[in-house]
């Protein structure tokens, strides 16, 4: 993708806000914008309902309960809850010693601390949402293939042809490998775990009941998440040669293997479905902004999967942004100039407290439970334990399912984005 400034192009169509990337989060953030009375326009170059989108693939997402209170604000929630399965207690365990938790919902008085729903659930009431909204533009499939940055405005060309779009802002919601973010020139660090998750879904004697599995190994952490229709929803991270190994294993192998590595506790492993590996690796952008340009999502941070924290926080960029603009715009009038230095550096001092929470925490234990040095398996037994026994820290834990710190956006909390 090209990012030489240039003059504008006289002939574009323009709008206000410019999403590229109408995955999870982006399409998210078009659905929120809806009330604002903005000009959205929403870039996807995958058509919704093609096999290979990758953002609505056959993951399951635990949603936390401010993910539900959103969608509820959004109206989301009625087409996702038949599909979802809540999550009411938790087991965390250190494979082959001694150390475990447990968390129940109900002794902390909420319902569940989340609800795991397939990717293609989300998508698919995300995208009949966004069909009913008149005056988004939706380029799909149209791929982004160059941005410029000017001044006032950015602009950016789609493939297949049509007249280049101009924004007052464009928000780079296309993925962690984002060419929005390099294109404005901000940089990402990344770090690669040298891990592999392996998602499947498999059927075992003992059905899901609400319980959710988290497993901690040498290799990697694993999930065993329950799902509505009584499956499991199994993410198993594992070294990437030994991912390779697993991936061509027969469905009876593989459900051998798995059985040995997670134990007897749901009974007996009895079928499996596809299997599909995602590398994995932590990337985070330097800074969320930039001259008419604001990153959410995995644009923003990509993280590890271990706690099911990466679309609950774009998520949250999302809802912050939309609340932001939707301020913005109420001061300002129809013309506000809602790319704005001071519009933008605000949305990133309103992300900064739970972006960075949420990063290093999910880092932190993938690090802590990765780690095999002599006595650290012995230290995080008995800090297994000791989470065990403290109320207090069971509290901060399931917290954790609103948001990390600082300020929860008005749709986490069931309001509209207009104040
Ligand atoms: C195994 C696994 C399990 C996970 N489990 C959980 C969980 O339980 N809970 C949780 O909160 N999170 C979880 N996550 C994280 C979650 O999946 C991501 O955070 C989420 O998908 C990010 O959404 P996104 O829309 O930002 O990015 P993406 O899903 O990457 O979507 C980016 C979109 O942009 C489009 N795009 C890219 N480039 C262009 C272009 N040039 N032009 C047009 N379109 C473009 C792509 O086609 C895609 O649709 C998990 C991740 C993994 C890998």
């Amino acid at each position: 993708m090209d990012n030489v400034v240039v003059n504008a192009e006289p002939n574009a169509e323009l709008v206000d806000v410019a999403i590229v990337g109408g995955g999870l989060v982006g399409a998210s953030l078009a659905l929120a914008l809806a009330p604002t009375g903005l000009r959205t326009a929403l870039i996807e170059g995958v058509a919704p309902d093609a096999t290979a989108q990758p953002s609505f693939d056959d993951r399951t997402t635990a949603l936390g309960n401010g993910t539900r209170r959103t969608f509820e604000a959004l109206g989301l929630w009625s087409q996702i809850a038949t599909q979802a399965a809540a999550i009411r207690r938790i087991h965390v365990s250190d494979a082959g010693r001694f150390g475990f938790a447990r968390l129940d919902a109900a002794e902390h008085g909420i319902e569940a601390f989340g609800y795991v729903v397939t990717n293609r659930v989300l998508g698919a009431a995300l995208q009949s949402r966004l069909r009913g909204l008149p005056d988004l533009r939706w380029r799909m499939p149209a791929r982004c293939t160059a941005v410029s940055i000017g001044e006032q405005t950015g602009e950016l060309q789609t493939e297949p042809e049509s007249l280049p779009l101009r924004a007052r802002l464009v928000i780079a919601a296309d993925g962690a490998n984002s060419r929005v973010r390099e294109a404005a020139g901000l940089g990402a660090d990344i770090e690669d775990y040298a891990q592999v998750a392996l998602v499947a879904h498999v059927r075992a004697t003992r059905a899901a009941d609400g319980t959710a599995f988290e497993r901690f190994t040498p290799s990697g952490p694993f999930a065993v998440l329950p799902l509505h229709d009584g499956a499991y929803g199994v993410v198993w991270t594992l070294a990437p040669a030994e991912a390779e190994r697993v991936l061509q294993y027969t469905d009876a192998e593989y459900l051998a293997a798995l059985q040995q590595a997670f134990g007897w506790r749901i009974g007996r492993l009895q079928t499996v479905g596809r299997r599909t590996a995602y590398p994995l690796r932590l990337s985070r952008a330097q800074t969320l902004v930039g001259r008419r340009v604001a990153l959410i999502g995995n644009a923003a941070q990509g993280l590890h999967p271990v706690a099911g924290q990466g679309f609950n926080l774009g998520l949250r960029d999302a809802a912050t942004l939309a609340e932001l603009l939707a301020e913005v715009v109420s001061r300002q009038g129809a013309g506000a100039d809602i790319g704005a230095p001071s519009v933008l550096e605000e949305f990133a001092s309103r992300r900064h407290a739970d972006r960075d929470g949420v990063t290093r925490f999910t880092d932190g234990l993938v690090k802590l439970f990765g780690d095999q040095r002599a006595g650290v398996p012995l230290l995080r037994d008995l800090g297994l334990l000791l989470f065990d026994l403290s109320p207090t820290a069971k509290q901060a834990m399931s917290r954790l399912s609103w948001g990390f710190a600082g300020r929860t956006p008005r749709l986490g909390r069931g309001l509209g984005v207009i104040p």
